[in-house]
């Protein structure tokens, strides 16, 4: 079991996260239904529940052939349990377990979503259905690229039902469980119980319906589950990675009926939006962290907001395991590295020498200590696009520069990050010295 989650990690992980998550964290026990695991620190655990945890129990389940539950405790738990104790905690959420099995990821509220540009029309949709489910939008579609919160807004709307209107019935699936549960329904002639339980429900949210692609005899069933609903005036939400119209392979029939409600699109967000929800989930972790430091995070990622979450957790783990306060420049650090599909024929005296013949001086100039404007700007560029193009860690950029001390260059590189902000004329020798530099 534990070679397959190393495998699969592995490969869909960058090598900075597998080391940081993967490689610390060890299989205590299998008992029962039960797996354990042990890793090392509180935030490696509340990594781990968030993001891990569910995708290690399908490989388990479907390993084991049986549903399977992964506990994660901090080595200090292991340490603190009694043993008796052991048994009893885990097996009460068992027990406990809510009447509603709705599958909503507790942390994916209307609360904790941050709005802004790239994402306001659909937060304001997804409210209006939540607030009034079957009766506004329906179906609701969300569409938009990965990691830009379609499941968040989608779960959300969930919460907010469940929460408002206790005897509603909200069932979340993603397009996948949708196709084996049904497909097990058949192989085990179990269809009846499927259609109830997809079709006696007040909202469905499906989500990423662009796994339903290429998959006639699920797509036939949900044409038919839609219908029901729809009729009886239940709340549909659905997402998808791009229109359903661009979908291949999904038949046209139900591509038209998606396209009766609301369609809205999620778009990446901008540097406002990045500093807010890292502000948001900086407070909601209770973290100490600068807003000079959560502006650099910020300017690292510019996709996506599954991305910079995980640069704020990398941070997090850094500073933890540094037992050193979170600063700009531990930030850098924990950052190091992370830039993924880098050049590796693109060198500090490289672009030491792009950068002294468009400035007309010397690559020793950049290297040596004189002070003069004409010179220090241009070294400072040199140092920001060194951090910019290449993987080199901030010590390994000073050596490259005489012999210069990390945090010399890192000033350096806030310097220009500052100053591009306020001058078009320096954004455009920038860009102009990243094109010479990358030709
Ligand atoms: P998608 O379904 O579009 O691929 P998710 O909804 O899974 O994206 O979002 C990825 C991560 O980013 C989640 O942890 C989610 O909570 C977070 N996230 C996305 N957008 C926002 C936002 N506007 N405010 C707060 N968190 C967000
Ligand atoms: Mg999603």
């Amino acid at each position: 079991f534990w070679s397959a989650v190393n495998n699969e990690f592995n490969n869909t992980m960058t090598k900075a996260s597998f080391d940081t998550w993967i490689q610390t964290t060890h299989p205590v026990e299998y008992k029962g239904n039960q797996i354990y695991l042990e890793v090392p620190s509180p935030l490696h655990k509340g990594y781990w529940e968030n993001n891990l945890v569910s995708e290690v129990t399908d490989i388990a389940s479907g390993l084991l052939n049986k549903p399977i539950h992964i506990i994660v405790r901090t080595t200090d738990e292991y340490a603190s349990l009694d043993p008796t104790i052991v048994e009893e905690e885990v097996k009460a959420p068992v027990k406990d377990k809510p009447q509603q099995e709705t599958h909503l990821n507790g942390k994916y509220t209307f609360d904790s979503f941050v709005t802004g540009k790239g994402n306001e029309m659909a937060h304001a949709a997804a409210l209006v259905v939540a607030e009034n489910p079957g009766a506004t939008y329906n179906p609701l579609l969300i569409y938009g690229g990965g990691g830009l919160g379609k499941t968040h807004l989608m779960e959300a709307i969930g919460h907010y039902v469940l929460d408002n209107e206790n005897d509603k019935i909200v069932k979340y699936v993603t397009s996948e469980t949708f196709t084996n549960d049904f497909i097990n329904s058949i192989r085990s002639n179990h269809q009846e119980e499927f259609r109830q339980a997809y079709r006696n429900v007040d909202v469905l949210l499906v989500d990423d319906i662009q796994f339903l692609a290429d998959k006639e005899g699920t797509q036939e069933e949900f044409f038919h589950t839609f219908n029901t609903l729809y009729n009886d005036q239940k709340q549909i939400v659905l997402t998808s990675d791009r229109l359903p119209n661009e979908i291949a392979k999904l038949s046209d029939r139900l591509v038209s009926r998606f396209k009766w409600g609301l369609s809205v699109d999620v778009a990446p967000p901008d540097l406002e939006t990045r500093i807010a929800i890292l502000q948001s989930k900086a407070h909601a972790e209770s973290l100490e962290i600068s807003d000079e430091t959560i502006t650099y995070i910020a300017k690292q990622v510019s996709s996506n907001v599954r991305e910079l979450e995980g640069t704020l957790v990398r941070v997090q783990a850094y500073s933890a395991i540094k037992r050193q306060d979170i600063t700009t420049e531990l930030a850098m650090q924990a950052l190091d590295g992370l830039k993924v599909n880098q050049r590796t024929d693109i060198t500090a005296s490289k672009i030491q020498r792009k950068v002294a013949d468009f400035y007309e001086i010397t690559p020793a100039d950049l290297k040596g200590k004189k002070r003069s404007k004409t010179i220090v700007v241009p070294r400072q560029i040199a140092m920001y696009l060194c951090r910019e193009l290449t993987s080199d860690s901030l010590p390994r950029i000073g050596q490259e520069f005489g012999g210069k001390d990390h945090t010399t260059v890192m000033h350096a590189i806030n310097r220009i990050q500052e100053e591009m902000e306020g001058s078009q004329r320096l954004r455009d020798e920038v860009n102009q010295l990243k094109n010479k530099i990358r030709e």
